[in-house]
């Protein structure tokens, strides 16, 4: 039976109880990257809380199907279709070919995220990859009249569409979207967006297909819509993106495939803050901004940066700093080194049930919205009690980690130590049990069979022994 889910649902702005609609596997959505341009860190954010999300919902024991889609068309400097087309940009800046930046970004994003140890969704799919069914996905919106043809492009119009806005709460007439560039004359209201772009709007863009409206391009949001429908069918379990998207993107995904198909979508719809740098927004568009890759170039690892990100809930802000980076970092070299100790001294204990206790409190967290910083709170106490022996210890860690995903099962003894036979450990730890019960002349005999085996036994303070080959 899987386990109670509870997690926050932008649309109803509460907490609800979570269950797939088919009560076993759960049907999910994540809005990808659109490839013109390295991923951020603040990018990166997002996809590690879908990573969480995904790893979560596995660990509750339901099934998952997690689609994401690549932008490679489609998407314009304003999320409302003004502005430029952000593929076109890029390849004027890198003198390449549209398809060759977008490859190239897809190839850097999946190395980010693998690097992150996001695990890679069930299904990746390219919007240019799409456009037959983008198509049939527009002719029937047209049939039901909610498209219609303006100066070449096709417009859904939002006006039709009931529950516009019901997602960011805002009525249709505030969400004028084209206050940062210019207004499209050719819209019948400011929030109706591009279904299908013609060569009108962009003449040098090379990546057009044939369709009923003339060659041209899909506009960004029909993206999502079409591409969820196809791989998860008429009902989605959970879409999620970050909270940019709520206010247009997301409303027009809701407004096209609730048209289409007439009955409500979305169950869930979750949404991961923003990080901030100096309190500003990191944006792709503007240039300047962090990569994992600047951070790596700076002696971080990528569990450094995945460390930082579980220490705040997905739906706070978090800032982003350098010495908040390197605080993150000394406490993942101190979880390093205490698991490094805990391997040195395999000790088993007559402790399932606390581990057991442990494990339920750390899942609860989990499962009760993804409190991360609450979970890994659990996680160092469990490090420090003595109630769990060092083996429950390294158990509750791989637990964790199946969540958590810090590579921790990666952390090994150093070399010389891994070297010593296991016999000799065992008597190592033989030895360790018989100084706590204060047995002495067991120890001391246990300090000879060891040494016969060619090692010596150094005792350390706090029960600690260090073992090395003898002379
Ligand atoms: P994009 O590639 O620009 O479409 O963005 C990819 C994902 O990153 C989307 O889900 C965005 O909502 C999210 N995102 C963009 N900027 C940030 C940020 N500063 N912090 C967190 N997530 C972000
Ligand atoms: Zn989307």
């Amino acid at each position: 039976m899987p386990q109670d889910l509870f997690f926050y649902n932008t649309m109803t702005r509460t907490i609800d109880r979570f269950e797939p609609s088919d009560g076993k596997t759960v049907r999910m959505y994540c809005c990808g990257p659109t490839v013109y341009n390295y991923a951020h860190i603040g990018n990166l954010r997002t996809y590690v809380f879908e990573d969480v999300l995904d790893k979560t919902i596995r660990l509750a024991g339901y099934g998952l199907k997690h689609v994401m889609n690549i932008t490679d068309v489609g998407h314009l400097t304003s999320d409302a279709d003004e502005g430029e087309d952000k593929m076109l940009i890029a390849a004027k800046r890198e003198s390449l070919g549209v398809l060759e930046i977008a490859r190239k970004y897809e190839g850097k994003f999946f190395e980010d995220t693998k690097a992150l140890n996001i695990s890679r969704p069930d299904v990746v799919a390219r919007a240019t990859e799409h456009i037959k069914d983008m198509i049939e996905f527009v002719k029937v919106l047209e049939e039901k009249g909610f498209a219609y043809l303006s100066n070449g492009n096709v417009y859904f119009d939002t006006a039709k569409f009931q529950g516009y806005g019901k997602l960011s709460k805002q009525d249709r007439s505030d969400l004028k979207h084209g206050a940062r560039v210019e207004e499209d004359a050719s819209k019948r209201n400011p929030s109706d967006f591009v279904l299908w772009f013609t060569s009108s709007k962009f003449e040098n863009q090379i990546l057009q297909w044939d369709s009923p409206w003339g060659r041209g391009y899909p506009g960004w949001h029909i993206e999502c819509s079409t591409m969820a429908m196809k791989y998860l069918g008429e009902n989605v379990d959970i879409h999620c993106g970050g909270v940019d998207h709520i206010p247009v993107h997301h409303e027009n995904e809701i407004a096209q495939s609730e048209a289409y198909l007439g009955h409500d979508w979305v169950h869930f719809w979750m949404h991961g803050e923003f990080l901030q740098l100096k309190n500003a927004k990191m944006s792709k568009s503007s240039g300047s901004f962090l990569t994992l890759d600047s951070l790596i170039e700076k002696g971080y690892k990528p569990e450094h940066y995945r460390y930082f990100c579980l220490q705040s809930h997905y739906r706070s802000q978090a800032n982003f700093s350098f010495e908040a980076l390197d605080a993150a970092k000394n406490t993942y070299e101190n979880l390093t080194a205490k698991i490094v100790e805990l391997k040195q001294n395999p000790i088993k204990g007559d402790d399932e049930n606390v581990l057991s206790e442990y494990i339920a409190k750390f899942d609860d967290f989990l499962f009760h919205d993804l409190k991360t910083p609450q979970a890994l709170a659990v996680m160092w106490d469990a490090l420090k009690t003595d109630k769990l022996s060092n083996d429950s210890k390294l158990k509750f860690l791989l637990h964790a980690d199946e969540v958590f995903s810090l590579k921790l099962d990666e952390i090994e003894l150093p070399k010389n130590q891994e070297e010593i036979p296991s016999e000799v450990r065992e008597l190592a730890n033989e030895r360790l049990k018989a100084r706590l019960e204060k047995n002495w002349q067991k120890s001391d005999e246990l300090r000879d069979a060891i040494l016969e085996k060619g090692y010596v036994i150094k005792d350390l303070p706090g029960g600690k022994f260090e073992l090395s080959k003898a002379n």
